[in-house]
């Protein structure tokens, strides 16, 4: 996808996670949209970084960046929610583009992709754009609200009431 695809996929998604994570839709829910927002949108345009240094869908489109991305504000204190906008870059130029991307570079060079994708230059690309972080979104609110259930009755058959 393009830039403007792929900011308009983390201005998107940063409301759906505000809202998934804060639903009262008062200054709250605001704050978190603004605090996720920010970091996940500078994260979502890096990986393109690497059509001027480097090999595009390569050098900065594959898991070890997403890893070092994760990892980074255990390590350094700072940059947390950056790694949200590398993966969700990662997902929408796999699932949304028909090239995808070198996920195993550079031990593995060829490059995944999902057959349903369109070209970056296709008049459906942002129709594409909005589809996958709608689908994003249904996978988070599923973990938001199915993995505290999960718990619970693990909890319950483990105390056996
Ligand atoms: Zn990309």
């Amino acid at each position: 996808m393009n830039k403007k695809g792929h900011v308009l996929n983390a201005v998107l998604l940063s409301i759906g996670l505000g809202y998934l994570l804060e639903p009262a839709g008062d200054l709250a829910t605001f704050e978190t949209i603004v605090a996720i927002g920010v970091p996940v949108t500078l994260g979502a345009l890096f990986p393109d970084v690497d059509t001027a240094f480097g090999k595009h869908r390569k050098t900065l489109h594959n898991l070890p960046i997403l890893v070092g991305f994760v990892a980074f504000p255990y390590v350094f204190g700072n940059l947390e929610y950056v790694w949200i906008g590398i993966l969700t870059h990662y997902v929408l130029d796999v699932a949304g583009s028909k090239r995808g991307i070198a996920l195993f570079y550079p031990v593995w060079k060829k490059e995944f992709g999902l057959p349903v994708g369109v070209t970056v230059s296709s008049k459906h690309a942002n129709l594409m754009t909005v589809a996958v972080t709608f689908g994003e979104l249904l996978l988070v609110a599923a973990i938001v609200v199915q993995l505290p259930r999960w718990g619970f009755e693990l909890g319950r058959l483990t105390i056996g009431a």
